[in-house]
């Protein structure tokens, strides 16, 4: 069974928000400055994705500040960082 985020439906309120508002001022990928195609699948590497500032990996506020990103752009900067370090597998094969 897939774990449900807590902050899940405020994140995606958010990501909305923000693209509504993005749209109407047509704000390119803050990571490469490209145009955000806002008219495709969502599982196009061009299209919107809300993207968290460092505010996060900085131990900053979960719900800071987020910016629109391609999905390839943000994908690109890897998974936030958080705090805690995921288990390593010691397990040689
Ligand atoms: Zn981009």
């Amino acid at each position: 069974m897939p774990v449900k985020r807590r902050d899940n439906r405020e994140y995606r309120d958010l990501s909305l928000a923000l693209r509504r508002k993005a749209r109407r001022a047509d704000t390119p990928c803050w990571i490469c400055g490209k145009p955000i195609l806002w008219d495709v699948d969502w599982r196009h590497p061009l299209s919107y994705t809300y993207d968290h500032e460092d505010a996060v990996a900085n131990g900053g506020k979960m719900r800071g500040i987020g910016r629109p990103a391609h999905r390839s752009c943000n994908s690109r900067r890897g998974a936030p960082r958080h705090a805690i370090t995921p288990p390593r597998d010691t397990r040689e094969w």
